[in-house]
Formats: structure tokens, sequence, C-alpha cells
């Protein structure tokens, strides 16, 4: 694991970006939320990030969350979202883990959620799969609108997330979820104010097409274990 000093001062180099970024496109720095990525660091690099300042984290297994989460009890202002697939098995452990649910892709799995907590509702971000994509989760976005209407009365409905393609144009899939996110948002009547989109290869790009979180991990955390 890095030291706390490079943690901290990589940190340091990605806010930089993130304000640089969001001038280029005239938004407020304060429009881009940055979560740290922080699945298979340790309770040590997560708190070494909190004390530069850092309070949103991304994990993408629910149990080894909730260990995390039980080792770092101290860090009572710090806020947790799920950018892993969900399991209906993990729900229960899930609601209590998480602030926010990034990975909504099934009513089934918002129907569970809502049967575990319905006031006040989960928020959550529905994940899109643009490049449909076997090897990766979320839904088509031509399935969007019958999730939105199948699932908005279980659980609070923020925003869109995605994990493009591999690419050497991201810009286009960014673009698209941002795109995607205006129709659903006009014809649900939802804000969905929420893109998450843009990790450590292209998180600026991201910022410049919209993004409002940006989920960041090996630029903070350097290269993860195997
Ligand atoms: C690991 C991960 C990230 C961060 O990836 P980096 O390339 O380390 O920045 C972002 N989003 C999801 C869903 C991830 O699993």
């Amino acid at each position: 694991m890095l030291s706390g000093n490079e943690i901290a001062t990589r940190l340091g180099e990605v806010r930089d970006r993130i304000a640089h970024a969001a001038a280029r496109s005239r938004r407020s720095r304060d429009a881009v939320r940055l979560v740290l990525a922080s699945k298979t660091q340790g309770a040590a690099a997560v708190r070494a990030a909190h004390a530069a300042g850092a309070r949103d984290f991304g994990e993408n297994y629910v149990q080894e969350a909730a260990d995390k989460r039980a080792e770092l009890t101290e860090l009572r202002d710090a806020r947790w979202h799920l950018i892993g697939h969900l399991q209906s098995n993990k729900v229960a452990l899930a609601i209590r883990t998480f602030d926010t649910i990034q990975t909504l892709d099934s009513a089934r799995l918002a129907n569970t959620i809502a049967r575990l907590r319905l006031s006040p509702p989960m928020p959550v971000l529905i994940e899109i799969n643009l490049g449909e994509e076997v090897s990766k989760s979320g839904i088509r976005a031509r399935e969007a609108a019958a999730l939105i209407d199948a699932a908005r009365d279980k659980v609070e409905i923020i925003g869109l997330m995605t994990i493009p393609p591999h690419s050497d144009d991201p810009r286009r899939y960014f673009a698209e979820l941002r795109m995607l996110r205006d129709r659903l948002a006009a014809s649900s009547g939802l804000a969905l104010s929420e893109l998450s989109m843009g990790m450590t290869e292209d998180f600026e790009v991201a910022i410049e097409e919209g993004a409002t979180t940006v989920r960041v991990g090996r630029a903070v955390f350097g290269e993860r274990p195997l």
C-alpha cells in the first residue's frame, strides 16, 4: 500500500485535475463528487484518504465493504456507495452498509430493496451497459424507461451510472449517457440529477461531458494488489 502521505498527495492531484476539468467546461467544482473506489484497499488506506479530506468511498463487494466499515467506525461522516453488482441475497447487508446503491439493474432487485426499506426509500442509480457487453452488468439503454416505471415507487432513483466499453474515445459514451439521462428525465418527470461516470483513465473527459460523480481508484491508491 502507498503511505498516507503519498495517498494525500495523489488525492490532491486528482482534486486539482477535477477542478480544472470543471473550469474548462464552465461547471462549478462543487458539482462534481469524487468517490474513491476503495475495493481491495485496506482500512488503513481508506483512513489515510479520509484524513486527507476524502468523504465518499465506492465499494464493489458488499461483505468487503461491511467488514471495512466495521473497522472504520470512527469515520462517522464517510459516505459509502455500492458500485459493484448487487445480488439479492446481499440486499439486507447492503442497505445497512451503503448510503447509495449505484448499480440497480432489475425491477426484482428494486422490489427486494423496498421490502426491507421503503421509507425513506433507498437512493439508487440505474447502471446502464452502454456497450451491451456480456461481461458487464447493467441494463441496456432501451430498457431503462421500463425499469424506471417499475422501480420508481420502490426506491429513490437519483440518476444513471455506467462503465463504458474500453475505448480510445470514451467521450461519446459519456455524452450518450448524458443524453439518455436527459430523455429519461423528460419522459419520467424525475430529476435524475446524478451521472456517475469516469474512472482513473478518463474522469476528466467524463466531467467535461457532465459527470456529477467520478469513481477513481488507482489514481489515488496506486495499482491494486492482485
Ligand atoms: C474499480 C472501479 C472503479 C475505479 O477504477 P480505477 O481505474 O481504479 O480508477 C470505478 N468504478 C467501478 C465500478 C470500479 O469497479
